[in-house]
C-alpha cells in the first residue's frame, strides 16, 4: 500500500504542486482546514473551473467536441498539411508554456594599465533576463491558432571587464485577444504521466496540493538560496568559507539576495482562477519575469578584501505552463435551459458544429458560429453557451461565467422548447436569470424551438400572446432545427437583431 501511494504521488522540483490519486488520509489535517492559506488540498476537477474539466477530458481521452484542439495542439507533432489547415480553425483553447530568461552572470575582472599591474576589481553585474508582456488587444483577433505552443525569453549576457553591465536578454511581448481567460495549469506532460500511473482511478479522485496565497498560486522559482550561487576564480568553495573576510561579505550580500527572493515571489503569483484579460492594456502587463542578472566583483572591494575573485551567478527565470481560453464576444448568445435545443439551432444556422445531446450541460463552453447570411448582409457571430438553470445568477450550474458572456454580446436570442409543459415560465425563468441589469437595451429574439413536438401549437400560441402583451418589441419565430424548419425566417430575424445590436 505504502508503495502504491509513493507510486501515485508525484513531486517534482520542476512541479510547484504535488497530486495524489485519491483523497489524502494521510496528509496533516491543518492542510486541509487552512483553505486560503498555504498549502491546500484541490480538486483537480476544481482547479480552473471548467477548463480543468476539459483538460480531464483531453487526458483520459474524450478527443471530442472542441478539446481536441488542444490535444493535438500539445503532443503531436502535426504535419505542415495540419498545421494549414489548424490555421483556418478556430482555436478557443490552447495551453501555451512560457519561460523567461535567465540572468547573466556577473565578471570576475580587474582593472588593468601599463603602470599598475593589478588594479582594483572592475567585473561588471550580469545582464537580466528577458521577462515576458501580454498585451490585451482587439484586433479582431478571434481564434487563438496564431500564438506559439512555446515562449521563450532571452537569457541575460554575461558581465564584463571595465564595470561593463551585460546585456539584457531581450523581452517578449505576446499580443493576446480582448476576452481570453489565462489559467495556470501543471506541467501538461507530467500530468499525463501521473494520470497514467493512476490505474482505473478516476480523475474527481484527483486531488493537487498547490502553494497558495489568499487566492493566488505561488508559483515555483528555482534557483540559489541567500548566500549560495557563488562564482570563484582560482580558488573554491572550501577555501572561502574557512575565511572570517568572506564570511562576512556573505551576510551582507544574503540580505542583497532575500530581498531579491522576496521581489520574486511577491512577482511570480498568480490568480487561482485565472486572469481575465477583459480590458484591452495600455501598456505591456508583466506576466513572466525574467531572473536578475548576478553582481560582478566590483561589488565586493571592502577595506579587507582587495582582489575579491568571486562574482555571483544570475538568478534563473522561470517556467510556467498556461491554458489560454478564448472567450468570444459573439454578436448573439444563445440563452435557454438545457436542452431547449440551442446547440441544435447553432448547427442548423451555421457552419459550426456545437455537440449535441439530450441530457443537459453538454455544452460545457461556449462555441461560436458565424452565419452570413445573405451575400450582402454583414456575417454575424452566435455563441452557444451553457444552458442556464435557476439560480445561475446566484452561481449554480455553470453560473456566473456564462452570463458573463451575454453581457458581452450584443443582443440575446431566448430559446425556449415548445416541447416543455410550459414555455412561458421557462420564458420568464429566463429573464429573470439574465435579470434586469443584463437586459438593458438589448435587443431580443426568442426561438421556439421542437415545433414539431408541440401540441398542435397549443404552447406556441401561448407564448406568443404573452410575449405580445408583455414584451412589445420582442419578436418571436418557431422552428424545428434538426429538420431544417422555417429555419431562413429565424436567420432573418437574427441578422436584423445583430445588425440593431452593432448600432
Ligand atoms: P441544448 O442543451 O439547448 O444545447 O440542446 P440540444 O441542442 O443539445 O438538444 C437537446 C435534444 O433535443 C437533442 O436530443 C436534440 O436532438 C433535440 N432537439 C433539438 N431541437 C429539436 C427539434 O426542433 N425537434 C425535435 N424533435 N428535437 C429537437
Ligand atoms: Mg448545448
Amino acid at each position: 500500500m505504502k508503495r502504491l501511494l509513493q507510486r501515485l504521488q508525484i513531486t517534482s522540483r520542476r512541479f510547484n504542486c504535488t497530486f495524489h490519486a485519491s483523497k489524502p488520509d494521510n496528509l496533516p489535517t491543518t492542510i486541509l482546514k487552512n483553505p486560503t492559506n498555504e498549502e491546500q488540498i484541490i480538486k483537480i476537477s476544481q482547479l480552473p473551473q471548467s477548463s480543468i474539466l476539459s483538460i480531464s477530458d483531453y487526458f483520459s481521452g474524450n478527443s471530442t467536441h472542441l478539446h481536441h484542439v488542444f490535444y493535438s495542439n500539445l503532443i503531436h507533432n502535426k504535419s505542415k498539411k495540419a498545421l494549414k489547415t489548424e490555421k483556418k480553425k478556430f482555436i478557443d483553447l490552447k495551453i501555451i508554456k512560457f519561460t523567461s530568461g535567465n540572468g547573466g552572470n556577473g565578471s570576475i575582472s580587474f582593472f588593468k594599465d601599463n603602470l599598475k599591474s593589478f588594479g582594483p576589481p572592475d567585473g561588471g553585474d550580469g545582464g537580466n533576463g528577458g521577462n515576458i508582456y501580454i498585451n490585451v488587444v482587439d484586433k479582431n483577433l478571434n481564434s487563438l491558432h496564431y500564438l506559439n505552443k512555446k515562449y521563450i525569453a532571452k537569457n541575460g549576457e554575461g558581465g564584463k571587464g571595465g564595470q561593463l553591465d551585460g546585456k539584457n536578454g531581450d523581452d517578449i511581448i505576446i499580443d493576446i485577444p480582448l476576452g481570453t481567460i489565462i489559467r495556470w495549469i501543471p506541467d501538461p506532460i507530467e500530468f499525463k504521466k501521473h494520470i497514467q500511473n493512476k490505474e482505473g482511478d478516476s480523475l474527481e479522485d484527483t486531488y493537487m496540493e498547490l502553494a497558495l496565497i489568499n487566492d493566488k498560486i505561488q508559483l515555483r522559482r528555482e534557483g540559489y538560496k541567500p548566500g549560495e550561487g557563488w562564482l570563484y576564480k582560482e580558488n573554491d568553495l572550501e577555501y572561502y568559507n574557512q575565511k572570517d573576510f568572506f564570511q562576512e561579505l556573505n551576510v551582507k550580500v544574503s540580505k542583497y539576495d532575500e530581498e531579491i527572493e522576496y521581489e520574486e515571489s511577491q512577482q511570480d503569483q498568480f490568480p487561482l482562477f485565472g486572469l481575465d484579460c477583459d480590458q484591452i492594456t495600455t501598456k505591456p502587463m508583466l506576466f513572466l519575469k525574467g531572473g536578475k542578472g548576478g553582481l560582478g566583483n566590483m561589488h565586493f572591494l571592502t577595506s579587507n578584501i582587495r582582489n575579491p575573485k568571486f562574482c555571483k551567478v544570475g538568478r534563473l527565470g522561470i517556467t510556467e505552463n498556461f491554458l489560454l481560453e478564448l472567450k468570444l464576444i459573439a454578436d448573439l448568445g444563445l440563452i435557454g435551459l438545457p436542452n431547449a435545443g440551442k446547440s441544435s439551432l447553432l448547427r442548423a444556422i451555421s457552419n459550426a458544429k456545437p455537440r449535441v445531446g439530450h441530457w443537459e450541460f453538454t455544452t460545457l463552453q461556449p462555441t461560436i458560429g458565424t452565419i452570413q447570411h445573405r451575400i450582402d448582409s454583414l456575417p454575424f457571430t452566435v455563441a452557444d453557451i451553457p444552458g442556464i438553470i435557476k439560480g445561475a445568477s446566484q452561481n449554480k450550474g455553470m453560473g456566473l461565467d456564462f452570463l458573463r458572456h451575454i453581457e458581452r454580446s450584443g443582443g440575446m436570442c431566448f430559446v425556449v422548447s415548445l416541447e416543455s409543459e410550459d414555455p412561458t415560465a421557462d420564458l420568464e425563468l429566463l429573464v429573470e436569470e439574465v435579470g434586469p441589469k443584463r437586459m438593458r437595451d438589448k435587443n431580443v429574439l426568442v426561438v421556439a424551438t421542437k415545433a414539431d413536438l408541440s401540441n398542435e401549437g397549443e404552447n406556441f400560441k401561448t407564448l406568443k400572446e404573452h410575449i405580445e402583451m408583455k414584451y412589445k418589441d420582442w419578436k418571436i419565430v418557431p422552428v424545428c432545427a434538426p429538420k431544417g424548419e422555417n429555419i431562413d425566417r429565424c436567420l432573418q430575424l437574427m441578422s436584423e437583431l445583430a445588425e440593431k445590436g452593432r448600432k
